[in-house]
């Protein structure tokens, strides 16, 4: 896999801005870079991961699949270079999804961390490429190997249930994963994350840590506070437009349009409240953040956070006199 040149891209689609992209692959369909001191980062242009190298040993934080064995070669070109141990001995989840950490089984055994509820999310889902973490935690672990410390923390459930931030205190660097995409558009649905407020919220917890450097999900670079800044002005331009169209799309017409079919009535009062909601940031970010005109993505998280806004914040609609 190549990272594509800048402007490259579809006719129908706007270029991808310069911006988001990040260095180019080596042979083996990776890239390896120091974030600081002896905290390095690795990509494989769309799925991030990163590894701490230490007196006693490696600790890799996330194991994307995508990456696999690319991870321990990345850790043996480092450790080669700087004449220190490439063996792993620790990794860390970041949360429980396989598209982040069924490399996991590939280090044998090392000691896995990850939060309580991702031992639980793990246990449930049953895949041996995911080994359970022997070590858990509910709300804070300070992880120290060979004389570093990893600040580990759960601020609530925002991308999953079990998404934590990963602070280097000595690193200026949080690593934080499936919420922002550093250049980019989430994704279909928020980044397909499962709690919608606790999604919108986790950008403000992220910028509330001292760090220059967030080692994001995604893809193929590293994010700066700028970046967070761009996507959280995003996501209130989603939100102050979505309940513009709620409170200006008559949803009348609809429903004695559709007859006996509530149903009906219902998809063409929501689709309608998303189609206008989402046009006006479709159009203002289109050529900031890449793939922000790819529809599906802004109109699906702007159907997710609409939805939001009635189902969890309310009103609803109007209570029956
Ligand atoms: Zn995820």
């Amino acid at each position: 896999m190549t990272s594509p040149a800048a402007g490259e891209g579809r006719p129908d689609y706007a270029p991808v801005p310069p911006s988001a992209l990040g260095p180019a692959l080596n042979d083996q369909g990776y890239y390896v870079g120091r974030v600081e001191r002896n905290l390095y980062w690795v990509t494989d242009g769309v799925y991030n991961s990163a590894f701490l190298t230490t007196g006693d040993g490696v600790v890799l934080f996330d194991a994307p699949p995508s990456i696999g064995h690319n991870l321990q070669r990345a850790v043996d070109q480092v450790a080669a270079d700087n004449g220190v141990s490439n063996r792993v001995t620790h990794l860390v989840y970041s949360h429980h999804h396989a598209d982040h950490g069924a490399g996991s089984s590939l280090f044998g055994d090392v000691v896995r961390i990850g939060h309580e509820e991702t031992h639980r999310l793990l246990r449930r889902d049953g895949d041996p490429a995911r080994p359970l973490p022997e070590v858990t935690f509910a709300d804070a672990f300070t992880l120290e190997v060979g004389g570093e410390r990893v600040e580990l923390a759960w601020h609530g459930p925002n991308h999953t249930p079990d998404n934590i931030y990963i602070h280097f205190p000595d690193h200026d660097t949080l690593m934080f994963i499936d919420v922002v995409n550093a250049g980019w558009v989430p994704i279909y649905n928020t980044n397909l994350s499962e709690d919608v407020i606790g999604y919108m919220e986790a950008p403000a917890i992220a910028l509330a840590y001292p760090w220059t450097h967030l080692i994001s999900g995604h893809l193929g670079r590293l994010a700066t506070r700028d970046d967070v800044a761009v996507h959280q002005q995003y996501i209130a331009d989603i939100e102050a437009s979505s309940r513009e169209a709620l409170a200006s799309v008559n949803p009348v017409p609809f429903y004695t349009g559709a007859g006996a079919n509530v149903w009906l009535g219902i998809k063409g009062h929501l689709n309608a409240v998303t189609t206008a909601a989402a046009a006006p940031v479709i159009a203002k970010y289109t050529g900031v953040l890449a793939a922000a005109d790819i529809e599906e993505f802004t109109y699906t998280t702007t159907f997710a956070i609409m939805q939001s806004l009635r189902l969890d914040k309310g009103p609803s609609g109007p209570v029956h006199p």
